[in-house]
This record gives C-alpha cells, structure tokens and sequence, in this order.
C-alpha cells in the first residue's frame, strides 16, 4: 500500500509517518528529512537547498522528483509513506508516473485537517523543546519562516486536496485530536 501524508507544516504527518512505520513496517520517504540530509553535504546543491530551506520556500520541483524517483526505484513490499511530497501539482503528476513505472499505484491520500491557529503553537511549541531538550531547534522553525510556509502551503500544495478529491483518493482524518486518536483515524480510513 502506498499512501500520501497531506497537511501544513505542523500538522503532524512526521509523527503519523512515524507510527505508521512502527505498525505496518511501511517506508517513509520524507523530503524533508532528504533534504536536510542533503544540505550537510556541503556540495553546491546542499548550499542552495539549505538557503531555501531556512526562507521557508520550496525546493525545486526537479530536486525532489530526482530524490523520490531513487527511493521508490529500489522498492519494498510493505509500502510507502509520502510525507511531505508531493507539494506542487507538477510533483504529484511526477509521482503518479514514478508509481506507475514502477507496477505500483497509490492506494489513498490521508489528508490532516488542522486549525490555523494551532499550527503556530505547535511549531513554536516543537522549537522550544528542541532547545530545551538541549538541542537545536530546526532553522526554519521560527514564525517569520513559518509565514511563509504557510503561504507556500496555500499556495502550491492546497490545491491537492481538490486534485485528490476528484481522484477519489482523498480522506479527511482530523488532525486536532491526541496523537492517538489521529493515529486511529488513519487506520479506520485505510480499513
Ligand atoms: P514541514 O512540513 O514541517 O514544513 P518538512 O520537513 O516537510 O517540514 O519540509 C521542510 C522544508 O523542506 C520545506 O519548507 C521546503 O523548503 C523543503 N521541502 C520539503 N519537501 C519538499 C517538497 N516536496 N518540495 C519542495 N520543497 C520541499
């Protein structure tokens, strides 16, 4: 089974993502996490992305193609967990012609529907216990960032949900509840 992971920053498709691979022994395949692997490379590309990355705006669509396209090449029999791509409608064509080129499909789109207002909270919340926990928070957890995130959100990647909806792929699990009850959302709508 293969599954999208789609919300705005905050929304908690890391954690989710995170169960999903204890439970069901599923691959997660974050950009996220790629790409901040991809900025301590020190290469040239790894300067750009880091840039991009701290102002909040997305990476190019042709950076996270090229990362997904090696992932889902090498293949797993349980499934993967896209978390965090795709966020433009040119990486969501690209991912259904990866899947397709490779004899697999994508079997839902799990949407985490959250409130505004709480996002901000949660990140500036994730910030404050990386640094209490006596490490760093992430560089682009901070609210002028996260401002644009949000805007990149709106822009670039909400329009998905009406993609996937037409599809017939989209489900709506609310986002707000404990981790918990999320976590039994997902599973009552991958059932
Ligand atoms: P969050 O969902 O909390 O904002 P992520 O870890 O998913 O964080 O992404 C962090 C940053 O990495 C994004 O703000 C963006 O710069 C870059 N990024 C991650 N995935 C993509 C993607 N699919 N397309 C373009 N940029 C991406």
């Amino acid at each position: 089974m293969n599954i999208i992971l789609l919300g705005p920053p905050g929304a908690g498709k890391g954690t989710q993502a995170q169960r999903l691979v204890e439970e069901r022994g599923m691959v997660q395949l974050s950009t996220g996490d790629m790409l901040r692997e991809a900025r301590t490379s020190g290469t040239e590309m790894g300067n750009k992305v880091a840039a991009i990355m701290d102002a909040g705006e997305l990476v190019t669509d042709e950076i996270v193609i090229g990362l997904i396209d090696e992932k889902i090449r090498s293949g797993n029999t349980a499934g993967f967990i896209f978390d965090g791509f795709p966020r433009t409608l040119a990486q969501a064509d690209a991912l259904n012609e990866l899947l397709s080129r490779n004899g697999a499909q994508l079997d839902a789109v799990i949407q985490l529907d959250v409130d505004d207002a709480a996002l901000v909270d949660r990140i500036v919340g994730r910030a404050k216990e990386a640094v209490a926990a006596g490490g760093e928070a992430r560089k682009d957890d901070n609210e002028e960032s996260l401002k644009v995130r949000l805007m990149e959100y709106y822009k670039k990647t909400a329009p998905l949900i009406g993609y996937y909806y037409a599809r017939g792929d989209l489900k709506v699990v609310d986002g707000m509840a404990a981790p918990d009850e999320v976590a039994q959302g997902i599973s009552a709508a991958l059932a």
